[in-house]
């Protein structure tokens, strides 16, 4: 007898879902990547219990037609590619066609959507990846995705959650970077009914950076841009004085995709070296558009990675970008003693 059989549908989402879903700041991180794909101007995240009992995003998008439907909560199924070598080219934050399928194995999903070019929208329901229904309601154009009792199905998973208030947390540190990688877009975060963060999406880096990090830091900021070959960075970087014992604060996006990088990371610490201390990391807000070809992203179900094909060009665009920018400043506030 064989020992070897082809897993069900089912359990190949749960799977997935592991590796893409591991908490609700995941969830919310997918939807709203979704919403932005979409093309929306304006999203707003609800959040109630960190997210465990309720996350809703609404979107201004272009919603989705009902043609698409049975395809939504598909495994592998994306608007977004459709060959391999669409994976060389990727300018969307999605393309994976993971996502949607890994949130309803693991969560009771409510889906309400429609498109400017029809006259009612569509809800959708899907529980635990069945338990399907769909009917047709009066809604304005986008989408809204409602996830309830994440993880209802795998205690395991649920047990590993921290308490509500530190999911939460998880979630507001991501909405904040997420309103500063897209200036252009107005972002709301409502956690349990309270107003936590309100972008206008005037498209003004520096009304975001005042907005999310207040008056200390925006009071300190020095403007950057630099340019090499194809590959723009603009941004804003803060002043030494502003900085902490942890990299929360350094931020950089590649074409409006937050990352993690050992090589970006290293640039703007090396930049930084002759003026900050040991273990201390500065505030950066560094946004770079780069040819998507130059890059893989590829790399990591979650797509915080990213392979650079000219990373010593970058690391030298970024390093020298910033040194200039610190150099020759008062960077040294000024010491009051007083006795
Ligand atoms: P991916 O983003 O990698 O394509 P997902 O599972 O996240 O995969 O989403 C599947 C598809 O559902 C997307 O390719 C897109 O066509 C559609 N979709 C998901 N969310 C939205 C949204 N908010 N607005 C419009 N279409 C959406
Ligand atoms: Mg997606």
């Amino acid at each position: 007898m064989s020992k070897i059989t082809v897993l069900d549908e089912h359990t190949i989402n749960q799977i997935a879902a592991g590796e893409v879903i591991e908490r609700p700041a995941a969830v919310v991180k997918e939807l709203v990547e979704n919403s932005i794909d979409a093309g929306s101007n304006a999203i707003t995240v609800e959040i109630k219990e960190g997210g465990m009992s309720l996350i809703r995003i609404t979107d201004n998008g272009s919603g989705i037609d009902e043609e698409d439907m049975p395809y939504v909560f598909l495994r592998h199924s994306t608007s977004k590619i459709r060959t391999a070598e669409d994976l060389l080219k990727v300018s969307s934050l999605g393309f994976r066609g993971e996502a949607l399928s890994s949130i309803a194995a693991v969560s009771q999903v409510e889906l309400v959507t429609k498109t400017s070019g029809t006259f009612t929208g569509i809800r959708y329901q899907i529980a635990g990846g069945d338990e399907k229904s769909l009917e047709h309601i009066g809604c304005p154009d986008g989408t809204t995705f409602i996830v309830r009792n994440l993880f209802y199905n795998t205690p395991a998973r649920r047990k590993f959650l921290k308490s509500p208030v530190t999911e939460a947390g998880y979630i507001s540190d991501l909405m904040e970077r997420l309103a500063v990688s897209h200036p252009g877009i107005a972002f709301k975060f409502i956690n349990n009914g309270q107003i936590k963060l309100h972008t206008s999406g005037n498209n003004n880096l520096k009304d975001i950076i005042y907005n999310v990090y207040g008056r200390d830091v925006t009071s300190h900021l020095l403007e950057i841009t630099g340019k090499s070959g194809q590959t723009e960075m603009v941004g804003y970087i803060a002043k030494p004085i502003v900085s902490r014992g942890n990299r929360n604060y350094e931020n950089y996006f590649i074409n409006g995709r937050y990352i993690k990088s050992p090589l970006i990371s290293k640039a703007i610490e090396e930049a930084y070296r002759p003026y900050i201390m040991l273990h201390r990391y500065p505030f950066t807000s560094v946004h770079i558009r780069i040819d998507t070809q130059l890059i893989d992203v590829n790399v990591h179900p979650a797509k915080l990675e990213i392979r650079f094909k000219n990373g010593e060009e970058l690391y030298q665009l970024i390093y020298h970008t910033l040194k200039n920018a610190l150099e020759g400043r008062e960077l040294i506030p000024a010491v009051t003693l007083t006795k």
